[in-house]
């Protein structure tokens, strides 16, 4: 049977897609429907309708799924930005574990006697207000009002809302204070239709454990003037986080060294407080939020975060984890699966700024980094040094070319076959020829950090084939409401 164009239509959600859209068939006819869940019975239009398979729109919940609530945050449907916030937490963490047990099987082929445990889901305590990182677009309304907040679904309206409910809890009254700015200073917001106006984006960088809080107008422009930055300034350093709900400074006791927190206290951290206000500087007509040149209006040019006792040094452009809490986990489990006894050499491809080879570093006798982007290593460099960390060697280039390029040269044998190798790709996944040099390389263990479950598949069979065995799949909540899912694997060699 086939549908058309708005028939209406009833049928149980069975399933749900990698983007969290609900799925489930009416005479063998499949839809997808954003915004509905496994075990609820609904009523569908049909938005678009191909042969056998169409798009509807959640039109009326029948029977909720058991798993349903109500989303907390009032604009969840019309936000790109959370896609399953009206399912419970708990049946969020079963559907990631599923989903990731489901491309073991499809994708890796580990099946039948092979087949894979997935661990439960480490999730978070409170998962909200979890992201340290938030960039609002700012333009106007018809009525020609500044309004911030999110993108609604895939298009470029601005919805004003400046309380997102998965970033940190000091943004609002941030935001807040910057439209006031904006409103009696007359400074004007960025149209993307004529590319006119100034001030496009709002990035809040928030430090967790230190309290630290950047606020960077990203602008169409090449600077404020004098007295509109002082005023900027004024304002934002008016708001007194004393008072009002943080996120920020709330994982102070979390620290380890009791030193390190009474040296950290005495320059007073482990509250809320800005401590940096920047301008990025974008004139280009493009979507990319921000652009390569930063002028400091206030403060330091950076903001310091720690990820266990492990200081970083964070600019507007730099990478950081978004969510530090679960990153700790996640790194936490990384290197239990290393196995560290304090002798090994370990390699950590994909390094990014070297957070995971930093973590490793204080249990390891050397670690090699390999990165792309040449202002990663440097921050990984500068990390290292911060931290007087000084068993850490960090390389720019390809993976796939830097790696089996020094394995095919004469030169340090313990570098050449460490103990242990951690990846940490992008979705797309390792390379071959990584992987390749890998196998060779022979290490007794890779922990391999993915973000995408079905690339990760894809390389494990790869590896399982070549002589290595999958020993634990660990899947860590990084992202809560929406549908991605970190793991971090173990594999041992087997001959
Ligand atoms: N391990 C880091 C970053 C992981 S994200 C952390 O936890 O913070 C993946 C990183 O791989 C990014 O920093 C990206 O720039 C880098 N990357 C992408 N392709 C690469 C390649 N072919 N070789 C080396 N690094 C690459």
């Amino acid at each position: 049977m086939s549908y058309k164009k708005n028939d209406t239509v009833k049928l149980t959600i069975t399933d749900l897609g990698t983007s969290g859209e609900g799925i489930g068939r009416v005479d063998g006819y499949t839809l997808f429907v954003k915004d509905a869940l496994i075990g609820d019975e609904i009523e569908a239009m049909i938005i678009k309708a191909k042969k056998n398979y169409g798009y509807g729109r959640l039109m009326k919940i029948l029977k909720a799924s058991p798993a349903r609530i109500e989303a907390k945050c009032p604009v969840a449907r019309q936000c790109g930005g959370c896609q399953i916030q009206q399912m419970n937490y708990e049946a969020q963490l079963d559907f990631k574990r599923s989903l990731v047990g489901g491309n073991l099987e499809r994708i890796g082929g580990f099946t039948g006697d092979s087949k894979l445990e997935v661990l439960p889901v480490i999730g978070m305590e409170s998962e909200f207000n979890y992201r340290n990182k938030a960039q609002y677009p700012v333009g106007l309304n018809k009525e020609g009002k500044i309004v911030m907040g999110f993108y609604a679904g895939r298009t470029h309206s601005i919805i004003d809302n400046q309380d997102c409910l998965i970033g940190a809890k000091e943004n609002v009254y941030i935001l807040q204070k910057v439209k006031e700015w904006m409103e009696e200073n007359a400074i004007s917001a960025y149209d993307e239709t004529k590319h006119k106006g100034l001030v496009r984006h709002v990035l809040i960088r928030t430090g967790f454990t230190t309290g630290q809080i950047m606020v960077c107008l990203v602008i169409n422009g090449n600077g404020l003037k004098a007295e509109q930055a002082d005023k900027l300034n004024e304002k934002l350093l008016s708001i007194d986080f004393s008072k009002l709900k943080t996120s920020a400074a709330s994982r102070f006791n979390d620290l380890e060294s009791e030193e390190l927190k009474k040296d950290l206290k005495a320059k007073g951290d482990g509250v809320a407080r800005i401590t940096s206000i920047m301008l990025n500087l974008n004139k280009k007509d493009t979507n990319v939020i921000l652009g390569e040149e930063c002028k400091t209006l206030y403060g330091s040019s950076y903001i310091e975060d720690f990820i266990a006792d492990i200081k970083f040094q964070i600019s507007p452009l730099s990478f950081f984890q978004v969510n530090p809490i679960q990153t700790k986990k996640l790194y936490s489990k990384a290197l239990e699966f290393a196995g560290l006894t304090g002798g090994e050499v370990v390699w950590d491809m994909y390094c990014g700024i070297g957070t995971i080879s930093l973590f490793l570093a204080k249990k390891a006798k050397e670690v090699y980094g390999v990165e792309i982007v040449p202002q990663a290593i440097e921050d990984a460099k500068n990390n290292a040094k911060i931290n007087a960390i000084t068993n850490s060697n960090f390389m720019v280039g390809k993976a796939e070319e830097v790696v089996p390029e020094i394995y095919g040269k004469d030169g340090d044998a313990s570098a050449k076959h460490p103990d242990v190798v951690v990846v940490d790709p992008p979705r797309k996944g390792c390379d071959e020829a990584l992987l390749n040099t890998l196998v060779l390389m022979a290490p007794k263990r890779i922990v391999y950090v993915s973000c995408d479950s079905a690339t990760l598949s894809r390389d494990l069979k790869f590896l399982c084939e070549k002589g290595f065995k999958v020993e634990k799949v660990q899947p860590v909540d990084m992202f809560p409401h929406t549908v991605h899912v970190e793991n971090v694997v173990l594999l041992t060699r087997v001959n």
